[in-house]
């Protein structure tokens, strides 16, 4: 029985005179792994921040997990729910990796540091990296970093992950170790929103691909209609470029 726990309804978002989301209508189920790719500029990352509301947007509305986002209480609420992780990897550079891990467990989650501790070092395993706790975000790779920051955003508990872009600004050599960390997670059953056009991850991961282009929607399919047969003319010559 598919249960929603995203639900966009007809979002609209203007920066000044642009219009970024154009009537964006989407539900993801509980479980599900919905993968976003278009072209620069398209509202991918738009659209992910109003899921948590990063961002405000001008009409429509979001709910998730039935929590609609339409109160400060309830963004909140949902914040909780809601991980991300961006291209950028966002780590406190003056921390140690497993401070970045323990910090907002304690503060936000107000777990004590103990059981904060033993958390962030049952991550940094499933990550790969149990060997890195006292370093120094500066002293890893970029892999390592995205890593960490994926781990941090678990450390949350969350219940949708959202990633944007996670390994675009990774030399090609690290990519595939924060994918594997991906591949993982929506095998579990996380809930998952992904940019990105890393398309062996697309095939392998998604439930549903969605080509957005110009603040809209423009083709949703699974993965396997997606790349063997895309309906529309822009998604085929997207793909075109990036497969
Ligand atoms: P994508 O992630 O697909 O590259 P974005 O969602 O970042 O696209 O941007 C969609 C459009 O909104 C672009 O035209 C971009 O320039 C514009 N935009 C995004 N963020 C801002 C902002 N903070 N202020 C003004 N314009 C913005
Ligand atoms: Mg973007």
């Amino acid at each position: 029985m598919p249960e929603p726990i995203i639900e966009i309804e007809n979002v609209h978002k203007r920066f000044g005179r642009v219009h970024a989301l154009r009537g964006v209508s989407l539900t993801v189920e509980k479980g599900e792994v919905v993968v976003i790719i278009g072209p620069s500029g398209s509202g991918k990352s738009t659209l992910l921040r109003c899921i948590n509301r990063l961002e405000e947007y001008n009409s429509g509305s979001i709910s998730v997990d039935g929590i609609p986002l339409d109160s400060t209480e309830n963004i909140n609420a949902v914040r909780q729910e809601v991980g991300m992780v961006f291209q950028q990897f966002n780590l406190f550079s003056h921390l140690s990796v497993l401070d970045n891990l323990v910090l907002a467990q304690c503060q936000v989650r107000k777990r004590c540091k103990e059981e904060a501790v033993k958390i962030a070092r049952e991550l940094l395993q499933k990550v790969g990296i149990p060997e890195k706790e006292k370093a120094f975000p500066g002293q890893l790779s970029g892999g390592q970093q995205q890593r960490v920051a994926i781990a941090r955003a678990l450390a949350m508990n969350p219940k949708i992950m959202l990633f944007d872009e996670p390994t675009s600004a990774l030399d090609p050599e690290m990519i595939k170790e924060v994918l594997d960390v991906m591949t993982g997670l929506a095998a579990e059953g996380m809930t998952m929103v992904v940019v990105s056009h890393e398309m062996g991850f697309a095939r392998a991961a998604a439930d549903r691909m969605i080509f957005m282009d110009e603040g809209r929607i423009v083709e949703m399919a699974s993965p396997h209609d997606f790349f063997t047969n895309p309906k529309e003319e822009r998604s085929r010559a997207f793909l075109s470029k990036v497969l």
